[in-house]
């Protein structure tokens, strides 16, 4: 193997185990793949109109770093309505991505050698773009206990060394499903203050909750005096994966930093994206609601097969489209997704690829037809059994 190039925090960086894993599969037509974390169907097509609309208008030019004032008044507009807050246009900064978002949103706090405490398994691009700025990531376990994966709160704060510069949390969690509830979150903010931490939440499945409208958000607890960003994204409530919109939420004081971050990593995003996106934001409350329903009998679905399986164990996610499950006997998970899909024609993400805590699990995401999530479920049957 050639050595990498780069410089030396970079060129440590692990690659993706999911894109590993799907790589070795291209060209294999025959595969069911539910590796990926996205909704099965395109974006609807009333938002697709919008842009369309918008690139005839001829709408093709740079933009406002931060984003286009009426997509950033409707973002505004969106989480008042969703959280009874009183964010206003000075709290928003659009991004090209949640996954953007994120990185922006780092670059924002994190120093060079400052501890970033993330709780684990975790999507593995949260750790991974802090340790590009040269953070370094701690990672605490969540666990799964009586039936549900938990974060033990003493644990987490007991460890946020002397130099913790951010707390990084992914509520609901990609790939468990776990989510943090209302009084956990007031404690963590209560931490962050007496610390003097960020606080940075990846809330992109806060629409995709299986028991509520809405997972429980930090974006009703914090004050303008909180050091705190909220990431967020189009692309899972809305089917927008491809589109790469997203946005943050931050206190006001953060806004001219946010601005000169944007402009010096991508400028503006494209005029009709953003036209889509508040098309999305004023008229997809049905689709989104609709998508729920879908995802929670997909769930149901998965749930009662697996539960037929006795080797296979399911902490039933609430929130999220993945059901991340363990198999009695199974500590490789790369090695045995392989098996998947070599025995089974079905393409799941090695726990692994979630971090040390995922080892010995797998992640199927159930945002899929039911026909193919069947199909799927009675090819992994025999060697799940
Ligand atoms: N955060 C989490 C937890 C995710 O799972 C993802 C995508 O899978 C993202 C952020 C980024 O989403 P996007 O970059 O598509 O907006």
């Amino acid at each position: 193997m050639t050595m990498r190039a780069g410089r030396p925090t970079v060129r440590t960086l692990q690659p993706s185990l999911i894109r590993k894993l799907s790589n070795s599969a291209i060209g294999k037509t025959d595969v069911i793949p539910l590796w990926f974390g996205e909704p099965d169907k395109p974006t609807p097509e009333f938002i697709r109109q919008a842009a369309k609309d918008a690139i005839d208008e001829g709408q093709t030019f740079y933009q406002p770093n931060l984003g286009i004032v009426e997509l950033r008044d409707a973002l505004a507009e969106y989480q008042n309505g969703l959280y009874d807050t009183a964010f206003t246009v000075e709290n928003i900064g659009v991004t090209p991505s949640g996954m953007t978002a994120l990185a922006i949103a780092l670059q924002c706090v994190v120093e060079e050698g400052s501890a970033v405490v993330v709780p684990s398994p975790v999507w593995p691009n949260l750790p991974a773009a802090a340790e590009i700025l040269g953070g370094k990531i701690i990672r605490v376990s969540l666990r799964p206990r009586c039936g549900a994966w938990r974060l033990d709160l003493d644990e987490l704060f007991d460890t946020c060394p002397a130099n913790t510069g951010a707390l990084l949390i992914n509520s609901p969690n990609n790939p468990t499903g776990w989510m943090l509830e209302d009084e956990e979150q007031l404690k963590i903010i209560d931490f962050c203050r007496e610390r003097d931490i960020w606080l940075i939440a990846d809330e992109v499945y806060s629409r995709i909750v299986y028991d509520r409208d809405r997972a429980p958000s930090f974006a009703d607890k914090v004050t303008e005096e909180d050091k705190y960003l909220i990431v967020n994204s189009f692309s899972k409530s809305w089917a927008m994966t491809g589109w790469r919109l997203g946005w943050l939420t931050a206190p006001k004081s953060l806004i001219d930093t946010l601005e000169s971050i944007s402009e010096f990593n991508f400028s503006c995003i494209f005029a009709p994206t953003q036209i889509a996106g508040i098309t999305a934001l004023r008229e997809g409350e049905s689709f989104v609601r609709a998508s729920m329903a879908r995802y929670r009998a997909a769930r149901d679905m998965v749930a009662d097969r697996f539960a037929e399986l006795p080797r296979v164990t399911l902490p039933l996610p609430s929130a999220a489209f993945y059901a991340f499950f363990s198999v009695e006997g199974v500590t490789d998970s790369y090695a045995f997704a392989e098996r998947v899909l070599h025995e089974c024609g079905v393409g799941l993400a090695p726990g692994a690829a979630f971090g040390p805590q995922g080892e010995g699990y797998l992640r199927l995401c159930f945002a899929a037809e039911p026909p193919l999530l069947d199909r799927a479920l009675t090819q992994m049957c025999s060697l799940l059994a």
